[in-house]
């Protein structure tokens, strides 16, 4: 893959603000981006981040054809850029794209992409606690057509934020009983725009009443619990770590499918089965319910201190000796490198 870079005269780095990085407050100084077009990937280039420059017709504006993914990488103290997954990463952006009627991007030319932006982009890893660069790649449909059907042209792009060395704070979740993220037969596994454009309204929604985010769930009945807005969930019941199965209503997260692999090796005790939402709330109302939580890579793991349903709010409780602390410990060991990668999840940029 021969790759152009352009590089930029100054880098913005010095007026990063890293004792307050927030998340993707800052974008690195570059961008990667390729072409599509006559049937392959080519054009390959480093750029400075910049606008893009698109047709007012360019399909996607229109009509949303249209994905993206979302990994970190994180530096060791031996100051290596460590990246988390990739490989799972690409897998899914592929699972995407079928679904949306747009080209494969081979795998090594996802993985090869991220390692040459982080070559140049080396010194935005950041190195204090809990902090990492998050890598953002999407593609889109690029013809300047209006009428739906699958474009001929697109664009990949990655774009890196930073993103801090924040605690996540415990959320409050609603159940949601009337609007639905995603049916059998939609596009809901798929990491694609229209998913959360269609969510926007009943977050905002449950905002103006106190929540965070919404716990999605099944759109025919409302019965049972799926995800909520960009992460998977998980309920401790009975001292059993409990996690809905996947199916074309669920997004296939690396950090399910990671917390799925460490079980074992914590000693927790895991099922992934359907979990009603009368199951949650009874379980609340006797006490076997003792935590919650999501999981995604932007916050790795979000504590649920309160579930709202049917007008009435329950609290959950959460904190440190908790199996959800247990395993966001274990996970950022191996994604610092501190503790061996027995999975084989990492790779060192060289
Ligand atoms: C990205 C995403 C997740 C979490 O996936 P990770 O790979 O763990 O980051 C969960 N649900 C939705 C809807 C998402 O978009």
């Amino acid at each position: 893959m021969e790759v152009i870079i352009n590089k930029v005269k100054k880098s913005k780095i010095s007026s990063v603000d890293f004792k307050n990085l927030g998340f993707c407050k800052y974008y690195s100084d570059h961008m990667f981006i390729a072409e599509y077009e006559e049937g392959e990937w080519k054009n390959f280039k480093i750029t400075p981040f910049q606008d893009l420059k698109l047709s007012p017709a360019c399909a996607t504006l229109h009509y949303g054809q249209t994905i993206f993914e979302g990994l970190k990488a994180y530096k060791n103290n031996k100051d290596e850029i460590l990246i988390f997954r990739a490989k799972k990463n690409a897998e899914r952006f592929n699972k995407s794209a079928q679904r949306m009627c747009m080209p494969e991007l081979p795998e090594n030319i996802f993985t090869n992409s991220i390692n040459e932006l982080l070559r140049v982009d080396k010194n935005w890893v950041p190195k204090q606690d809990n902090s990492s660069l998050y890598i953002r790649p999407l593609m889109f449909a690029k013809d300047p057509y209006i009428g739906i059907r699958p474009a001929d042209k697109y664009i990949y792009l990655i774009i890196c934020g930073l993103a801090g060395g924040y605690y996540s704070e415990p959320v409050n979740v609603k159940i949601e009983e009337k609007f639905t993220r995603a049916i059998a037969g939609g596009v809901g596994y798929a990491k694609t725009a229209a998913n959360y454009a269609a969510a926007l309204y009943p977050a905002v929604k449950s905002q103006s009443e106190g929540y965070h985010q919404l716990i999605w769930t099944d759109g025919k009945k409302h019965e049972y619990v799926e995800e909520s807005g960009t992460m998977n969930l998980f309920f401790v019941i009975d001292g059993k770590l409990l996690t809905p199965p996947l199916g074309d209503t669920v997004l296939d997260g690396v950090t399910r499918d990671s917390i799925i692999s460490l079980c074992k090796n914590l000693n927790i005790d895991l099922e992934v089965r359907k979990i009603s939402v009368e199951e949650i709330i009874l379980s609340i109302k006797n006490g076997q319910l003792t935590e919650a939580f999501g999981a995604g890579t932007a916050a790795t793991i979000a504590p649920i201190k309160m579930i709202g349903y049917d007008s009435k709010k329950y609290k959950i409780s959460y904190g440190k000796n908790s199996i959800s602390q247990k395993i966001l410990s274990k996970l950022n060991k191996i994604k610092y490198g501190i503790d061996e990668d027995i999975f084989n999840w990492i790779h060192k940029i060289k």
